[in-house]
């Protein structure tokens, strides 16, 4: 288990999810400015450079995300697994070795090896009756992560409200998170919800879409309208503003509306593995 939280974080690290690839080589085909394609073509340079040297996407290793889908009859506790991710994220990054950038966020003295206090964050999710465990590795870079938004809108507010809004956050944001990237947007729940179902939506793979029907409608709306703001790749002007734009929702109370957005930059990295009741690790698997 510590050694596939290790694998899971470098691997991250240094190899973009296919789905990505095909997206930025979408990107690269449909962007009409000269500076847009230039900064694509740069941008893939930089993934074949990681690729043949076998080195990192971008220097920043980000803050360590984790995804955990649990059955209840996976036979190591959470507490063990949650473990096992602090101390395969600290080897790793000791290893490999990696940019430690975890620190106290009063003292800002570092606190080791990309862990610390409620570091690495993992989510969990538990499923009755399985015997596996399925865990996401999500990396999150800082100039995305610093993009991100809440609003606390009225139900009156309505979906025109929740499009203003992304619109205009994405806009505030122009280059800062490193577009373009996916834009990821929780709608309902409460304020702390909205803002973990955004981070869960710039985790999926691209392009998927929401199985609510009304929900997957709006994350086309807003694909289209995001790439009409002409803020292009790394700000700089242009077609390609965003690869996509996933939503996830929850029921809310009646006199809410929150709204989050949670930008995840090009490198939009992502790794992913089961791990069976015997211990066996399908390093392939995604979800
Ligand atoms: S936002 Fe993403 S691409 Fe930009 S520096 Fe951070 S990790 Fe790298």
């Amino acid at each position: 288990m510590l050694g596939a939280a290790a694998s899971l974080y470098v691997w991250a690290l240094r190899d973009l999810p296919r789905d990505l690839r095909e997206a930025l080589a979408g990107a690269l085909e449909r962007e009409t400015s000269v500076t847009g394609i230039r900064v694509l073509e740069t941008i893939h340079r930089n993934v074949e450079v990681a690729d043949t040297e076998r080195n990192l996407v971008c220097q920043d290793t980000g803050i360590a995300v984790y995804y955990c889908r649990v059955g209840e009859r996976f036979p190591l506790h959470p507490a063990g697994i949650e473990r096992a991710l602090k101390a395969g994220t600290e080897r790793a990054t000791v290893e490999h070795p990696l940019r430690s950038n975890t620190v106290h966020t009063l003292t800002r003295e570092s606190t080791g090896a990309n862990v610390g206090y409620r570091v690495p964050i993992v989510h969990w999710e538990f499923v009755p009756g399985w015997d596996g465990l399925d865990v996401k590795c999500v990396p999150k870079g800082s100039g995305s992560e610093n993009m991100s938004f809440l609003k606390m809108l009225v139900p009156a507010d309505g979906v025109n409200g929740i499009k203003r809004f992304v619109l205009e956050s994405i806009v505030e944001a122009g280059g800062k998170p490193c577009p373009p990237g996916i834009v990821g947007i929780g709608i309902g729940g409460s304020a702390d919800y909205a803002l973990h179902l955004a981070k869960e939506a710039i985790a999926r793979p691209i392009g998927t879409r929401n199985p609510d029907p009304l929900v997957a409608q709006l994350e086309d709306e807003l694909y289209g309208l995001l790439n009409e703001t002409g803020i292009g790749p790394m700000g700089l002007g242009g077609d390609v503003t965003v690869l996509q734009c996933h939503i996830e929702h929850a029921d809310t109370h009646m006199t809410l509306n929150p709204v989050a957005v949670n930008y995840q930059c090009w490198a939009a990295r992502r790794t992913s593995a089961h791990i069976g009741a015997d211990g066996a690790v399908d390093y392939d698997r995604d979800f």
